[in-house]
């Protein structure tokens, strides 16, 4: 069930975004810990005027702005794919994480096939490359 909080932020950000948004997810960088990269959160709540969104964040609420976001009605089927050089070893090729629709990360995948596998949700996911715009 979804509060009126969230019915409303949706309605307003529908007003100023166009898309009635439940979900999102960081466009990539600049990261906004604790807000993981590549992955879903449900909107909480909007300010239209500061343009602020809030996200519920592993029982906690985090605001970030609306320009850093990707919105989604829906939680969307494909996972998301980027290079981290955080995951990187020294002297190795590029490494890409990648994060299910449920938010399991997994570093070190093969762009080569059209669906990764997620271990923990036990099935294979298509993926995309984030959308920085
Ligand atoms: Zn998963």
């Amino acid at each position: 069930m979804r509060s009126d909080r969230a019915e409303s932020a949706s309605r307003r950000l529908l007003e100023r975004h166009g898309v009635g948004a439940e979900w999102a997810r960081l466009k990539g960088s600049p990261e906004q810990p604790p807000i993981e990269r590549g992955r879903w959160y449900p909107i909480v709540d909007y300010d239209g005027t500061s343009d602020l969104v809030t996200l519920g964040v592993s029982g906690s609420e985090v605001e970030a702005a609306c320009s850093l976001l990707n919105l989604a009605r829906d939680l969307p089927e494909k996972g998301v794919v980027y290079h981290d050089s955080r995951w990187q070893e020294p002297g190795s090729q590029i490494t890409y994480v990648f994060v299910c629709p449920k938010g399991h990360a997994r570093p070190d995948v093969n762009l080569r096939s059209h669906q990764i596998r997620c271990n923990e949700c036990e099935r294979d996911y298509q993926w995309e490359r984030e959308k920085p715009d």
